[in-house]
C-alpha cells in the first residue's frame, strides 16, 4: 500500500479560484522546490521568517503540531509544509489512514458535493506515484470533483496522466479534474527560467480543466504576469488567469485585495480572493 508524507489533512472552504466558497477536503503533501522566500518583500530581498522559525524548532523542538505553528506576514505562508526542519511534524500516512481521517472529517462519513484539494508544497512532484492507490481506496469512490494546487512546474508522469484521464472516465459517474496553477513570478524570489514552464502547463490541460493564478502586489508585479501569460499563450495554453492578492495575514491582505481586483478588471482578467484569511485569519488547519 502507498504511502504519502502529510503535512495536513484538514476539512474547510476553499477559499481561493475556481471552487472559492466550495467545502473542500485538503491534503496538504510534504515537499516543495522552491521557497518563495520574495514574496511580501521589496525586490530582491528575501524572508527570514520561515528559517527563523525553523532553527528554533530544530533547537527547542517548539512545536508540536501544525496548528502551533506562527503565521508569517512575509515568504511562503505554507513553509512547514516543506522546510526540512518540520518533517517531524508530517507523518507518512497509507491510503488506508488517509482515506478512514477524510470520512472522519465529511459531515456525512460519505462524499457529497466536497471536494478534494490535493496541495502542498508541491503536490506533483514524487507523490503521483502514491495518488492512484488512494484514489482507487473505496472510501473514496464517491469523489467527483478534484483540484491540485500546484506550481506548474512539475511534468505529469505518463503513468499518472493515463490514471487521471481513465478516473475521470471512470463508471459513467460526472467527475472533473482541475489544476490551479500558481506559477511564481520573479517577485516571489524564484528564477523566471525555473518557474515559468509553459510546455509543462499546456500538458495539464489535455488532462483538466487548468487555470494560472498569479500572487501580485505591485505593479511591476502585473507587469511581469503579463508578460508571464503572453509566453503561456504562445504554447497553445488557452485558459483563464487569475490575479490573487498577496497576503497570508489579514493587515497585508487587505491592504491590496481592492487593488488587485481593479488590476484584474483592467486586463480583463479574474480576480480570485483569499477567503481563508478573513474567514478564518489563514490559520494552518483552514
Ligand atoms: S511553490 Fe507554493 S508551497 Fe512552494 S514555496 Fe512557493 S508558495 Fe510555498
Amino acid at each position: 500500500m502507498s504511502r504519502i508524507k502529510i503535512a495536513e489533512l484538514f476539512y474547510s472552504i476553499q477559499g481561493e479560484g475556481r471552487y472559492m466558497g466550495v467545502p473542500s477536503v485538503f491534503l496538504r503533501t510534504f515537499g516543495c522546490n522552491f521557497k518563495c522566500a520574495g514574496f511580501g518583500m521589496p525586490r530582491g530581498e528575501v524572508s527570514h521568517e520561515a528559517t527563523d522559525l525553523a532553527a528554533t524548532h530544530t533547537m527547542v523542538k517548539a512545536f508540536e503540531k501544525y496548528q502551533e505553528l506562527p503565521l508569517v506576514s512575509t515568504g511562503c505562508d505554507s513553509y512547514a509544509s516543506w522546510h526540512p526542519d518540520f518533517k517531524d511534524l508530517s507523518p507518512m500516512l497509507s491510503s488506508d489512514a488517509i482515506a478512514d481521517g477524510i470520512m472522519d472529517m465529511l459531515p456525512y462519513e460519505e462524499w457529497r458535493d466536497e471536494h478534494l484539494v490535493i496541495t502542498g508544497g508541491e503536490p506533483l512532484l514524487g507523490w503521483q506515484r502514491a495518488y492512484p492507490d488512494l484514489l482507487n481506496h473505496p472510501k473514496m469512490a464517491g469523489l467527483k470533483e478534484i483540484t491540485f494546487e500546484t506550481n506548474g512546474t512539475q511534468k505529469l508522469t505518463e503513468e499518472f496522466k493515463q490514471y487521471l484521464l481513465d478516473w475521470v472516465c471512470k463508471e459513467d459517474a460526472w467527475r472533473q479534474i482541475t489544476f490551479s496553477v500558481s506559477a511564481k513570478l520573479p517577485g516571489s524570489g524564484e528564477k523566471w527560467e525555473e518557474a515559468i514552464l509553459p510546455e509543462v502547463v499546456c500538458e495539464y490541460e489535455q488532462v483538466g480543466y487548468t487555470y494560472l493564478k498569479f500572487v501580485v502586489a505591485t505593479e511591476q508585479d502585473l507587469a511581469d504576469a503579463e508578460c508571464a501569460v503572453g509566453a503561456y499563450r504562445s504554447a497553445g495554453f488557452t485558459g483563464p488567469v487569475y490575479v490573487m492578492p498577496v497576503g497570508g495575514v489579514e493587515r497585508v491582505y487587505s491592504l491590496n485585495n481592492r487593488t488587485v481586483a481593479e488590476m484584474a478588471m483592467r486586463k480583463g482578467w479574474r480576480y480570485s480572493d483569499r477567503l481563508q484569511v478573513p474567514l478564518f485569519k489563514n490559520e494552518w488547519g483552514t
